[in-house]
């Protein structure tokens, strides 16, 4: 299922979701901006992704990291329009050949395609836009965003999934990912365009407040760590039993992961 909205500055944002059984499952964002195309949805939502494509037209693709979520549907979007994929120099072996992923986010995205994408450099124009390559590591160490620097827009994949989070995957490292949003908060950014959450409008606060979110959090973590409480423990104090989300990812999402992210 595919909900596209515009913005008064022209970003299309394409929400995407799978639905089974009635119910809508976690969305995903696309978004696209004068034939650039930011990320590029999952399978199960691929064939509603290209036919949005071709009418819309898609002559470039970029992605923030290699994940199904935003790269899955890469593939068939550029063999159906013959469109040019580029991606973070770290990300390119993963989008070749995906590995194997776990059940729930089998069931949520699907498997990925395969894609050959080109390295993206450290800035890149596209007709009156001009974007910055971010490195910003944390979710994954290919992770990058998108700054354009005359409107202040940054395209920031899952580097922010709100002004606080509760959960973390277990690849996840939560230092870096602080270390990501502390820097990227001290930019002029205007909108920011979340890969699970769409647009935000007071892009630089919600940055801000995610990072002072996650170092208050590290720094009472780290209290308690001291004293020898079990992560776990801390977990559960800090953040609340752990919920359906550890259950339906068997542990791979969970409160202690991001607790354990966040010591390092
Ligand atoms: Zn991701």
């Amino acid at each position: 299922m595919l909900r596209v909205t515009r913005d008064r500055d022209g970003v299309v944002a394409v929400e995407m979701r799978r639905v089974v059984a009635g119910r809508a499952l976690l969305p995903a964002y696309a978004y696209w901006v004068d034939g650039l195309l930011i990320d590029a949805g999952f399978r199960w939502v691929e064939g509603d992704l290209v036919a949005w494509a071709r009418r819309q037209g898609v002559d470039r693709i970029v992605l923030t990291h290699h994940h199904e979520d935003h790269a899955g549907a890469a593939g068939a979007l550029t063999e159906v329009l013959g469109c040019q994929v580029l991606a973070p120099p770290g990300s390119l072996e993963d989008l070749a050949r995906p590995r194997p992923i776990e059940l729930y986010r089998r069931v949520v995205w699907g498997r990925p395609r395969p894609v050959r994408a080109a390295p993206l450099g450290d800035t890149f124009r596209h007709g009156p836009f001009e974007f910055r390559v971010l490195p910003a590591p944390g979710h994954t160490a290919d992770h990058v965003v998108f700054l354009e620097t005359g409107r202040g827009w940054l395209f920031s994949g899952d580097v922010w999934l709100g002004r606080r989070v509760r959960y973390m995957n277990s690849k996840e490292e939560g230092q870096a990912l602080l270390e990501s949003l502390t820097r990227l908060a001290g930019l002029p950014v205007t909108t920011l365009y979340s890969g699970h959450r769409g647009p935000v409008g007071d892009g630089r606060q919600a940055l801000a407040d995610l990072a002072s979110f996650l170092g208050d959090l590290r720094h009472k973590a780290r209290q308690l760590a001291e004293q020898g409480v079990a992560v776990p423990v801390i977990a559960r104090r800090l953040l609340g039993p752990e919920d359906a989300m550890a259950w339906i990812t068997r542990g791979a999402i969970s409160k202690a992961n991001l607790i354990r992210g966040l010591l390092g």
